[in-house]
C-alpha cells in the first residue's frame, strides 16, 4: 500500500496537497507524520483534526502512526473545521498542530495544514524541511503513545469563545451553507445560542460533498442566493470544506467578493488609528473606508502566510483577502468565518440596516479578472520585461507581487501563475469605459512583451 516514492509536487507554498490515493495516499501519510514529528521534535503537546474527506480517516491513522516516532502528548480533535485547530492551538497552548484536509478542492484530493509554536507552516517557514525528511526515506519507528480525545471539549470552549465576541440583538434571521463540509451543525448551534435565527442548508457532513462543490462561489451557491431572497433573510455566508472561508450573499442575492466583505467589516467596525491588513490585489474600495475611518491601510503580498504575518506585525485590527479569508485581532489574529458571520449579524442588528444597504454605501469601483495565456517558459519573463518597460515609460509600477501598475484612472495587476501556464490580469476603474480602456492597455502591453520574448 505505501508509495514507494513521495510525490515532491505535493508539496505546495503554504500545505500539502494531493490526489488521493494517487498522489497522497497512506504511506505517504506515514513518512510526512514522522518527518513533522522529527519537525517539532521529541515529547511535544499537538493537538491533530481533520476535515470530513472520505480519506481523511485512514490518512488520520497513518499520520500518527508515523508521527508516534516522535512521542508527542497528542490531543485528538477529530473532525472539526480548520478555524476550530487554530483555536485549540492558540487557546490550550498547544506547541504545533495539524489538520488533514484539502481545502476546498473537490472531493478526491486530501492533504496537510500544519502549525509550530510560531504559527502556520509554510514553504518558507519550516515546508521545507519536512519535504526534505518526508522525501529521505529515513527509517521511522512506531511507538506506543498517550492521546487525549478532546472533540466535544474543544466544540464547547470554542462556541464560548465566539460567543463571548458576539453582541447581537434578537431579529437577524440568516442562511447558512457549510456545504457538508467540516462546520455542519456547529456554526448552526452557536449562531443560535447567541439568538440568531438560522437556516441551514448542505448541513450534514458528508465527504461525497453531494450538496455543492466544496468551494463556496458564485456557481455553487445558487440554492443559498435563492433561500436568502425567497425567505428575506438579512443575509446567506457559504463555507469552505474545511471551514477557513466565508463568501457572503447580501439579502438581493449578490455574492460578495472578500475584500468587499472586509470594507464592509471596515466601514462599521474599525476605530480610529487601528490598522488593516489587505493584499495587493484588493479594491480600492477597501483603501478608501480604512482612510475614512480614520484607520491605517497595510498591504501585503496575496497569501495567507504574508496576511497573519502582517496582523501580527503590525498588531491591526482586521484583515481580509478577495478569497474570503478574514482576519480578526479579537478572534486571536486567526481567520474565522463564524466569527465573522456572527460580527455581520452584530452589526446588521445595531445598525439596523440590511447588508444590501451597507454594501450600496461602499465606495464603487469597476473591477475584472482575467486569464491569459502564457508558456511557463516565457510568462515570468514576461511579467519582468513589463515591469522594466513599464517603469521606464514613467508609469507607476507596485512590485510587490508580480506587477501593479497605476495610472490615474485605475490599476491593473499581472501575475505569472506559479502552477499553470498564465498570467492572471486583474483590473479596477471608476467606471466600465475607464476599466475597458485598462485592459485594452494591460493586454496590448502583454502581446508586445509576448512577442518580443518569442512565442
Ligand atoms: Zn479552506
Amino acid at each position: 500500500m505505501a508509495k514507494a516514492k513521495l510525490d515532491e509536487a505535493i508539496f505546495k507554498a503554504y500545505d500539502i496537497r494531493g490526489i488521493y490515493p494517487s498522489q497522497i495516499d497512506e504511506g505517504t501519510a506515514l513518512a510526512v507524520g514522522c518527518a513533522f514529528g522529527r519537525y517539532i521534535g521529541k515529547g511535544k503537546k499537538v493537538a491533530a483534526c481533520m476535515d470530513v474527506r472520505l480519506s481523511s480517516p485512514s490518512l488520520h491513522k497513518n499520520f500518527l502512526e508515523g508521527f508516534s516516532d516522535s512521542e508527542p502528548k497528542l490531543v485528538d480533535i477529530g473532525v472539526a473545521p480548520t478555524p476550530v485547530a487554530y483555536f485549540a492551538w492558540n487557546y490550550y497552548g498547544f506547541e504545533a498542530g495539524v489538520m488533514i484536509t484539502a481545502s476546498h478542492n473537490p472531493k478526491e484530493y486530501n492533504g496537510f495544514k500544519f502549525w509550530d509554536r510560531k504559527g502556520w507552516v509554510s514553504m518558507e517557514s519550516g515546508l521545507g524541511k519536512i519535504k526534505e525528511m518526508a522525501t529521505s526515506g529515513t527509517k521511522c519507528n512506531s511507538r506506543k503513545m498517550n492521546i487525549e480525545e478532546r472533540h466535544l471539549q474543544t466544540l464547547d470552549d470554542y462556541g464560548r469563545f465566539v460567543l463571548s465576541k458576539a453582541k447581537v440583538k434578537k431579529g437577524i434571521k440568516i442562511a447558512i451553507d457549510p456545504g457538508n463540509g467540516s462546520y455542519c451543525n456547529l456554526a448552526r448551534k452557536i449562531l443560535e445560542k447567541a439568538g440568531v435565527e438560522v437556516v441551514e442548508i448542505n448541513g450534514s457532513p458528508d465527504g461525497n460533498f453531494p450538496g455543492r462543490a466544496p468551494e463556496p462561489k458564485q456557481e455553487s451557491l445558487g440554492e443559498l442566493i435563492s433561500i436568502v431572497t425567497d425567505g428575506g433573510l438579512d443575509f446567506g455566508i457559504g463555507y469552505d470544506a474545511d471551514g477557513d472561508r466565508g463568501i457572503f450573499v447580501d439579502s438581493r442575492g449578490r455574492v460578495l467578493r472578500g475584500d468587499f466583505a472586509l470594507a464592509i467589516f471596515v466601514a462599521n467596525m474599525l476605530k480610529g488609528g487601528s490598522k488593516v491588513v489587505y493584499d495587493v490585489s484588493c479594491s480600492d474600495a477597501v483603501i478608501d473606508v480604512v482612510k475614512k475611518a480614520g484607520g491605517v491601510p497595510v498591504v501585503t503580498k496575496v497569501g495567507r502566510t504574508y496576511i497573519l504575518a502582517a496582523m501580527a506585525r503590525e498588531k491591526a485590527a482586521l484583515g481580509g483577502e478577495i478569497s474570503g479569508h478574514m482576519y480578526f485581532a479579537d478572534a486571536y489574529y486567526g481567520d474565522d468565518p463564524l466569527f465573522a458571520t456572527m460580527k455581520m449579524a452584530g452589526i446588521l442588528s445595531s445598525k439596523g440596516k440590511s447588508l444590501s444597504q451597507l454594501v450600496d454605501e461602499l465606495p464603487r469601483y469597476e473591477t475584472v479578472a482575467l486569464e491569459l495565456h502564457a508558456e511557463d517558459s516565457v510568462k515570468f519573463r514576461i511579467v519582468e520585461l513589463l515591469t522594466k518597460e513599464l517603469s521606464e515609460q514613467g508609469d507607476e509600477v507596485i512590485t510587490i507581487d508580480g506587477i501593479k501598475v497605476v495610472t490615474g484612472k485605475g490599476w491593473f495587476i499581472m501575475r505569472a501563475s506559479n502552477t499553470t501556464p498564465i498570467i492572471r490580469l486583474i483590473a479596477e476603474a471608476k467606471s466600465k469605459k475607464e476599466l475597458d480602456a485598462l485592459v485594452d492597455y494591460a493586454k496590448a502591453k502583454f502581446e508586445k512583451a509576448y512577442n518580443k520574448l518569442g512565442r
